[in-house]
């Protein structure tokens, strides 16, 4: 029997079933979310939070729609003004510049329990979203009038539409018989935040290196966050260093570039994953966000793509006219607006991923050359930067 019956019931309120659920305002359409986990309330007193997004300016426009950005603590964001991308040679370089692209910055840092929290709040001020916290599912039937979800503390919900936004290992994507791809990378993203001694000016600094990718984020004030990804060996063994060594081995690896470094917020690590599901909907139901698509974060776009999808599909169930929302033809229009963008950047990291984890001569020689080219085809150069930066 069912308890509750709404248009479109969303699986998972991390940041992009969230970001759906209030693009979703205004749609006439009945809203219901379900998320098993509690989300921590931030203290105020709070470190930095490891875990950072580089949010890019179309991201940031969507957010600012949802009446979200604004609500984000200015002084816990920094702006990225400049990129250095460094290849494994000592000597390659790729710049990007805000002022070469036109635009005020290339993307904000944001942590990620603040922008959680401010769509949790937004979602409590203004959605009129029924909210279903702590709940996880325990049953999934699609059958042609609707979709049925039951609940592991047994309520029993309908909707014509089930949004899968539940993260890379999805449930509603394996009970909806949705094979996906998944490549183990073997590695681990390992984040932590240190204090500079030197000021870091806006720049986001790259290094790919012969032992993984290095990223330096600039938080506020003299203070980084790295994403380092590594083989699974060797992040465990950077977990297990004394503190000091760990600053050490950190400063090493970027050149000395921002001078000697302090841990602020101890180091925790990720695997990494690149997951592809053979399709994004299917009657009844869509993907987004992780459960479409997990990439490599060397590029940093995990949370960008998704806000896409979020977008995408709250403009296409906008304009559904007289269509059930969980119509295929409607949902076939979010998949082909979304599709292009989620393979290129699939394409790109894994395609980079791999070209930087291999030790013969030539191909080092080709991604260095590249990178070097790059760097002086001022026309290509622009290309990047704006599909980097989403559509703005
Ligand atoms: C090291 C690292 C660095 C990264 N850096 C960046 C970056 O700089 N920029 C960027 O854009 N991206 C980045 N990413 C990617 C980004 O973290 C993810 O793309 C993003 O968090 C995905 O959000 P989501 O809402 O789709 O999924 P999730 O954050 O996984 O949220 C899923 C939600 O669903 C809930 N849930 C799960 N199962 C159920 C269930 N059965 N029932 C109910 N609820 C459920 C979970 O509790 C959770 O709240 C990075 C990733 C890594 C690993």
């Amino acid at each position: 029997m069912t308890d509750q019956t709404f248009d479109v019931a969303i699986v998972g309120a991390g940041l992009v079933g969230s970001s759906l659920a209030l693009a979703l305002r205004g749609s006439g359409l009945s809203i219901a979310l379900i998320e098993a986990r509690v989300p921590p309330p931030v203290p105020p007193d709070a470190g930095w939070d490891q875990r950072i997004y580089a949010i890019s300016p179309s991201s940031a426009n969507f957010l600012a729609q949802l009446d979200v950005w604004a609500d984000l603590p200015a002084e816990r964001m920094a702006r990225i003004e400049a990129m250095a991308i460094y290849g494994d040679d000592g000597s390659a370089r790729l710049d990007f510049s805000a002022y070469e692209a036109g635009l005020a910055q290339l993307a904000h840092i944001v942590e990620n329990r603040v922008l959680q929290a401010a769509l949790w709040h937004a979602l409590k001020m203004q959605s009129g979203v029924t909210l279903f916290c702590p709940a996880a599912c325990a049953a999934l039937r699609i059958a042609q009038d609707a979709a049925y979800l039951s609940l592991d503390d047994g309520k029993q919900i309908a909707a014509k539409l089930i949004v899968a936004a539940d993260g890379a290992h999805s449930w509603v994507r394996e009970h909806a018989a949705i094979e996906a791809r998944d490549k183990d990378y073997r590695q681990l993203g390992v984040v932590a935040n240190f204090a500079t001694e030197l000021a870091h000016g806006g720049t986001a600094y790259q290094w790919f290196r012969p032992d993984g990718v290095l990223a330096y984020l600039p938080l506020p004030g003299n203070r980084i966050s790295i994403v380092w990804s590594l083989q699974q060996d060797m992040a465990n063994v950077l977990l297990q260093l004394p503190v000091i060594e760990l600053c050490e081995r950190v400063a090493e690896a970027g050149a000395g570039r921002l001078g000697k470094l302090e841990l602020i917020t101890p180091a925790a690590a990720f695997p990494l994953h690149l997951i592809e599901p053979e399709r994004l909907i299917k009657p009844r139901l869509a993907l987004i966000g992780d459960a479409a698509h997990q990439v490599h974060p060397l590029a940093g776009q995990g949370v960008n793509l998704g806000f896409a999808d979020a977008r995408v599909l709250a403009a296409v169930l906008a304009g559904r006219g007289a269509r059930d929302c969980g119509d295929s033809l409607l949902l076939r229009r979010y998949e082909r607006a979304r599709r292009e963008e989620i393979l290129a950047m699939q394409l790109v990291t894994d395609g980079l991923q791999a070209l930087f984890n291999q030790a013969q001569p030539v191909l080092r020689w080709a991604r260095n050359t590249g990178l070097g080219l790059t760097n002086r085809l001022t026309g290509v150069k622009r290309q990047l930067i704006k599909q980097a930066l989403g559509r703005i």
